[in-house]
């Protein structure tokens, strides 16, 4: 006799999002021997982190933009940033501040101790290089939400806070993900997303005009 439990349909109806990712992800390994990863053990701190980094080199949302924006851009005016007197939310400003030579900036009071003023070239390139090397999609282009409610100093731009850390997105892996459109297009199962939609999963961001990403995954409202 067929196992039955195998036969049975998941039913997403009333389920949580972590509860439809788990049993697509189950039914991946069994069904495709694929184990998607998925990203795990992001903080607000985090978050926040690479929002900043984002809000103050592109900026990809198409109509939010922080409280002090640099005159003729959608990004955080240099002149906010490296103020002294920019209070910082949550993250601490020598995480993304750097100075000429590539150290992180000193205060005496409320001024920057001499010699250690933020440089905008070197915080440039750093703010880059957290995005790269933390492994923001589309190679560190991405869009990025705030990890606060609402989003603080130096940004304050009133975006929601990610979903991720609410329990209600997350990203899976690219590189596993076209594993499993192989694996299903082989056994003519349909698309990634036809097999997201068993289990009341779909991408969102599949299509976004501005970043598009497709291993951003949500619920099905
Ligand atoms: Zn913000
Ligand atoms: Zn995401």
């Amino acid at each position: 006799m067929a196992d039955q439990a195998v036969q049975v349909a998941f039913d997403p109806t009333g389920k949580t999002f972590n509860q439809r990712l788990d049993a697509c992800l189950s039914d991946a390994a069994k069904k495709y021997s694929i184990t998607i990863r998925k990203d795990t053990g992001r903080t607000a701190e985090w978050q926040q982190k690479l929002h900043i980094a984002h809000m103050f080199l592109y900026n990809k949302y198409a109509t939010t933009t922080p409280a002090n924006t640099e005159p003729g851009k959608r990004t955080i005016e240099w002149s906010h940033l490296s103020d002294p007197k920019t209070l910082w939310n949550t993250v601490n400003f020598t995480e993304i501040l750097r100075t000429k030579t590539g150290a992180a900036p000193g205060k005496v009071g409320n001024a920057w101790a001499k010699g250690s003023e933020p440089d905008r070239a070197k915080t440039e390139a750093r703010a880059a290089q957290l995005l790269q090397s933390e492994g923001i999609g589309n190679n560190g282009q991405a869009m990025v939400s705030s990890g606060l409610k609402p989003c603080g100093e130096p940004c304050s731009c009133g975006a929601g806070r990610s979903k991720h850390l609410d329990g209600l997105a997350a990203d899976l892996n690219s590189n596993d993900l076209t594993q499993l459109e192989t694996k299903l297009k082989q056994a003519k199962a349909g698309t990634v997303d036809d097999y997201l939609k068993k289990f009341g999963l779909h991408r969102p961001l599949l299509n976004h005009p501005s970043s598009p990403e497709k291993w951003h995954v949500e619920a099905l409202p």
